[in-house]
């Protein structure tokens, strides 16, 4: 359909905005009962640490087997969820299993779980992170939590509270998507993250647009002296690894490391040993 254009165009475009909303009901309506209907699981993106070439650990990535529409993105759905509230019970059930699954790695990787700005509008998610923890053994260093920057544009106040009360329980936490919004800089002057993951729009210019390769290593360089470690996302090629290498950053992820996939622990540690050349 989205290739039919003439004088139809116009009927098509409303069709189509129709069945837009009618996705987003569907959506709404099957996203509250996925959690009990066990149609939500995690898959795992592997970190690779360029100055030892090995995985040091894997970010959680949720995804939605829905029983007609197959797997929907979380891009189509955390949003909707967001909207509804349920993003409480679905975040906590990924910190639960993540901290779960991870737990049972063989090798001690890090695990590194999103958090959305809506989860910290309560006081609980502190307590929460605190009870994944405990009832899985997960040491908090292993434990990553991503936000991205809306998570200090609203409440403010708050909002860095709770962030103090998680950085207190040992975790990390990781400003995600850096570079993607409105005053990402400013930010950096308000909490003392561990880490900087750099959006993919970025990296994907690498070798296209010296603009964006001064942004890059400007970037770098900022966080190496604010102490944080130093992450690209969306790495797909060797020569993006290779220059991200030349330029000094400490990370990489992206498919041309591994694609998110539902790991299973035992085989973490052929993962974990391979060699950037092994694993390409
Ligand atoms: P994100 O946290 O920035 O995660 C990175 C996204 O980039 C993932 O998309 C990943 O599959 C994709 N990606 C990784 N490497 C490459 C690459 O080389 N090329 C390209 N083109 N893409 C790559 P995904 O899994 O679709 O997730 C999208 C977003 O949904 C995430 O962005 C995150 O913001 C959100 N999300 C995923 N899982 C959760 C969750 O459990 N909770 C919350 N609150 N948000 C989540
Ligand atoms: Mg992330
Ligand atoms: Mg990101
Ligand atoms: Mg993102």
């Amino acid at each position: 359909r989205a290739k039919a254009v003439g004088g139809g165009s116009v009927c098509l475009f409303e069709e189509a905005m129709l069945e837009r909303i009618r996705f987003r009901q569907a959506i709404k309506h099957d996203l509250g009962l996925a959690l009990e209907r066990g149609e939500l699981h995690l898959v795992y993106q592997p970190l690779l640490d360029l100055g030892s070439n090995r995985v040091s650990g894997f970010e959680a990535l949720l995804r939605w087997d829905h029983e007609d529409r197959g797997t929907v993105s979380p891009a189509e759905f955390i949003p909707i969820a967001e909207e509804k509230g349920l993003i409480v019970p679905i975040g906590n059930w990924v910190l639960e299993t993540a901290c779960q699954e991870a737990a049972g790695w063989p090798e001690a990787s890090s695990v590194a779980v999103n958090v959305s700005a809506v989860q910290f509008r309560s006081d609980s998610l502190p307590l929460m992170v605190a009870g994944a923890l405990n009832r899985s053994g997960l040491l908090p260093h292993r434990l990553e939590l991503e936000i991205t920057e809306s998570v200090l544009l609203h409440d403010s106040e708050h909002n860095m509270a709770i962030l103090h009360a998680l950085k207190k329980l040992g975790v990390r936490i990781v400003l995600d998507d850096f570079g993607t919004g409105f005053s990402s800089l400013s930010y950096l002057r308000l909490f003392p993250f561990d880490k900087l993951k750099l959006d993919r729009c970025f990296v994907s210019d690498i070798g296209r647009s010296v603009s964006s390769e001064a942004i890059i290593r400007a970037t770098g360089e900022m966080g190496r002296a604010l102490s944080m470690v130093t992450t690209a996302e969306g790495v797909e090629t060797m020569e993006q690894l290779e220059w991200l290498r030349a330029n000094g950053w400490a990370q990489v992820q992206g498919y041309l490391v591994g694609r998110p996939s539902k790991v299973p622990s035992t085989s973490i540690p052929d993962i974990g040993t391979a060699t950037v050349a092994e694993s390409v």
